[in-house]
């Protein structure tokens, strides 16, 4: 296993359409192997091919950061060719990437998806994503069609605009509970 360099914002290979891959070779499985370590080593939840320089509609991802379930966590997915089969509600995703280092971003995603999508062992699968796993799949199939989340973020901003933003909507929360309480207050105090 090897780390490949990740390709950043700019670079013209992230906005090109990427294509399918034949059949799976054992360049195809030491790029995968690759793509894991990569993405480990750079503390990422998933990478596609063309981030780093690859124009194959390949992304792995491991989106179990946190669960009840303990052996979900950890786990990786090899997507490969993968499609997304339905979509359904929806859900308002915070969401960065390692192509894109230094910004988040707000994106509407779907809050639940199917994928099918092909292994290392050529086979075929289904799955089901929900909330968070449903974003991070959604994020790293749209690098195999050129899109990055900041082209279609509705705020896209610094990490420290991000954090800053995030603190002072915490405080208007806290001051309208502030307010909530001053009225029971005063609505004891007319009793
Ligand atoms: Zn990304």
């Amino acid at each position: 296993m090897a780390l490949r360099n990740i390709y950043e914002r700019g670079e013209e290979i992230l906005s090109k359409k990427c294509k399918p891959v034949k059949e799976i070779t054992p360049r195809i499985i030491q790029l995968c192997e690759d793509m894991v370590e990569t993405m480990k080593e750079a503390d990422g939840v998933g990478l596609a091919a063309p981030q780093v320089g690859v124009m194959k509609r390949v992304f792995v991802a491991m989106p179990h950061v946190e669960s009840e379930d303990e052996e979900v966590v950890g786990k990786v997915y090899y997507m490969i060719n993968p499609e997304i089969t339905y979509t359904e509600g929806e859900q308002e995703s915070s969401e960065g990437c390692l192509s894109v280092p230094g910004y988040m971003g707000l994106v509407d995603r779907p809050m639940k998806i199917g994928v099918k999508a092909m292994g290392l062992d050529g086979k075929v699968k289904e799955y089901e994503f929900e909330g968070f796993e449903a974003t991070v799949m959604c994020h790293e199939n749209d690098h195999l069609n050129g899109i990055l989340y900041s082209d279609i973020a509705k705020d896209f901003m610094t990490i420290e605009e991000y954090t800053e933003k995030l603190g002072a909507l915490k405080e208007e929360q806290e001051n309208s509970k502030l307010k909530e309480s001053m009225t029971d207050v005063s609505c004891t105090n007319e009793e």
